[in-house]
């Protein structure tokens, strides 16, 4: 039905690395989203933390 279609086009991102849902829907500026990474995509806290965060520590 009507709703269906209206779901559908609120897509949520996913994770590009692990594939779970993120805070965000397709539809969200770029500007307005944290954890996203230009050239990669949408990554979730723990993925974004785990592979851009931590790097940044040990290259201290
Ligand atoms: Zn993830």
């Amino acid at each position: 039905m009507k709703k269906q279609k209206k779901k559908e086009i609120n897509k949520i991102e996913k994770c590009v690395i692990c594939e779970s849902e993120t805070d965000y829907f397709f539809n969200t500026p770029v500007s307005e989203r944290r954890c996203y990474v230009e050239g990669v995509g949408q990554l979730c806290e723990k993925c974004y933390c785990h592979f851009f965060i931590k790097k940044k520590k040990d290259g201290i």
